[in-house]
């Protein structure tokens, strides 16, 4: 055996269940397709800035650990300390609707006050149903799924007010169109309303890097540049994982454009890796997704069904501006939700984007623990060294994107539609994309579009192109693998697919499923 474990993919999940398992001394190799790690929520260049690909708010925030808190359990299991995230606590979100409106901090009495005041003859019952969610189990071992709107619907009889909860609990984690699992929508309130958001002060970058740091240290292997094309399959174990030849991807996740017109143009070219390479483990690890993985195996016994892959896919939409939203713009929220119609419509749209609702965040807007410098982030270490792939030279670190505003914009959209566009096709739909969606956004920053210096958008085809996910599909397969096993004895999946969304999320997956599939 070359290895006792294979994980695929170094995603967050793949990186904490590596730290994990070399930390209990198991020969562990990651084996990532990128130059660079981090997956969904990494980081790419964009006209000399270092941009967050997906970061919003890291949600679970906690003042200081908080016992059983999930973020203390990610900072316990990997042996990290609180203060290595450098965590900097959200300063208001907001929740837009046209009859109403609700705002709401990382104070979960400030959201029941605004409920109120909002919605005087349903507090009480609000309360009863944020009660219930302390209780409920995270996710019920091959449970069967309950509707979320179901369950709101026996507490609430406002339907507005179960639309306004929805809003933000779909877009930050919901597989499913339409209506929700209840024990996700029970982690997602708990994890935004009870706990809140926060950014760590430098960005993903922070986080990946002590990650990183830490499973290099505990003697974990990373190869990166490093695709899994085949896993060998024979009397429902994986017996080899054959890992392509070839040209690897390219690190860029989306072409930047300069609001002049040109190109950032820094896509790296991948190098060589060694032909068709098999590898053998006692174990396999896979976080790249359900039906990506079962894609890769040369045998699954598909008695219940062949996997499904996701249908919901966003685009986003990244712009730098010449000013403080903030100061200049008078937008103050960290994160914004909106939905133009009462009924919040969370479905895969019949055109390519669905500006009709979205969320508008602010990465300016949190309650960033000192000024942050203008000059050159001279002595971070991050290097190739520090960071295995892409080095990042001085001249790419020379911008720090938080001297500058930022404005991120998420929409619902249409994977089909945007693949089957031809490429001059699909450039013309981006750069329309993108005015729309920022003239959108000018009825909560009046003059944003004026501001614009650096603008960048990505869509489901450069999620998929990026991630290998199917459909682009952010959140994953609609039928999630809650205990992470597969048909096959030796395959485990975890991350996104698992039932564990965003950062800290898939983390606690990854540590969840080497915990209880290799070392107890
Ligand atoms: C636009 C956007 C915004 C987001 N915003 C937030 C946010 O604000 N807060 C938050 O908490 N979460 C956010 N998320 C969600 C969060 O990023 C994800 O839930 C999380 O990063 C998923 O981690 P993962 O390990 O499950 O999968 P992934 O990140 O998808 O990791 C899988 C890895 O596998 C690699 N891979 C794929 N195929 C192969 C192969 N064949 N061989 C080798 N390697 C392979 C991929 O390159 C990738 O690195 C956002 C996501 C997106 C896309």
């Amino acid at each position: 055996m070359d290895y006792d474990v294979i994980i695929i993919g170094a995603g967050l999940s793949g990186l904490a269940a590596g730290i994990r398992l070399a930390h209990f001394g198991r020969r562990v190799c990651i084996l990532e397709k990128h130059g660079r790690v981090g997956g969904l929520n990494s980081y790419y260049t964009l006209a000399g800035r270092i941009m967050d690909v997906g970061l919003h708010a890291m949600t679970n925030y906690v003042q200081r650990p908080v016992k059983s808190s999930p973020l203390t359990r990610v900072l316990r299991q990997l042996r990290l300390s609180y203060d290595d995230f450098q965590l900097c606590p959200q300063i208001i979100s907001r929740i837009s609707f046209p009859a109403k409106e609700l705002q709401f901090t990382n104070d979960f009495a400030f959201l029941v006050q605004e409920i109120a005041e909002k919605f005087p003859n349903q507090v009480d019952n609000f309360l009863k149903l944020a009660d219930s969610l302390h209780g409920y189990d995270d996710l019920p071992q091959g449970g069967k799924s309950v509707s979320a709107r179901q369950v709101l619907n026996s507490f609430l009889s406002d339907p507005l007010l179960i639309e306004m909860l929805l809003c933000p609990m779909m877009f930050y984690g919901n597989s499913q169109e339409n209506d929700m699992d209840f024990a996700q929508f029970s982690i997602l309130f708990r994890s935004i309303f009870n706990e809140g958001f926060a950014r760590p002060q430098q960005g993903m970058r922070q986080i990946l890097q002590l990650l990183v740091e830490k499973y290099q240290g505990n003697g974990g292997e990373l190869r990166t540049k490093c695709e899994v094309q085949k896993l060998h399959v024979c009397q429902d174990q994986v017996v080899e994982v054959q890992l392509a030849g070839g040209e690897a991807a390219g690190d860029q996740m989306a072409g930047g454009q300069a609001s002049g017109g040109q190109a950032a143009g820094d896509r790296a070219a991948g190098d060589r890796m060694p032909d068709g390479q098999r590898l053998r483990a006692k174990t396999i690890i896979s976080s790249i997704g359900l039906p990506e993985t079962w894609a890769l195996c040369s045998h699954w016994d598909t008695t219940q069904g062949e996997p499904r892959p996701g249908e919901l896919s966003f685009v986003e939409s990244i712009l730098i501006t010449d000013v403080l939203p903030s100061q200049s713009l008078g937008f103050e929220n960290t994160i914004l939700f909106y939905s133009d119609t009462d009924h919040f419509h969370y479905r895969k749209p019949d055109d390519p984007v669905d500006l009709s609702s979205g969320v508008v965040c602010c990465p300016n807007n949190y309650q960033f623990r000192e000024q942050v410098s203008k000059e050159p982030l001279s002595g971070e270490p991050l290097s190739s060294e520090s960071l295995p792939g892409e080095p990042l030279s001085r001249e790419t670190m020379s911008k720090e994107p938080l001297s500058e505003g930022i404005i991120r914009l998420t929409h619902m959209a249409n994977f089909d539609l945007w693949n089957k566009l031809d490429k001059d096709a699909y450039r013309i739909w981006k750069k329309h994309c993108l005015q729309e969606s920022a003239k959108k956004a000018e009825r909560f920053i009046p003059g944003l579009s004026q501001h614009i210096v650096v603008q960048d958008m990505f869509t489901p085809k450069t999620v998929q192109r990026f991630t290998g996910r199917r459909n682009g599909a952010v959140y994953g397969t609609a039928n999630k693998l809650s205990d992470g096993r597969t048909p096959i004895k030796n395959l485990f999946i975890c991350g996104t697919d698992q039932g564990w969304v965003g950062i800290v999320g898939t983390l606690l997956s990854g540590i969840s499923i080497a915990n209880k599939c290799v070392l107890y």
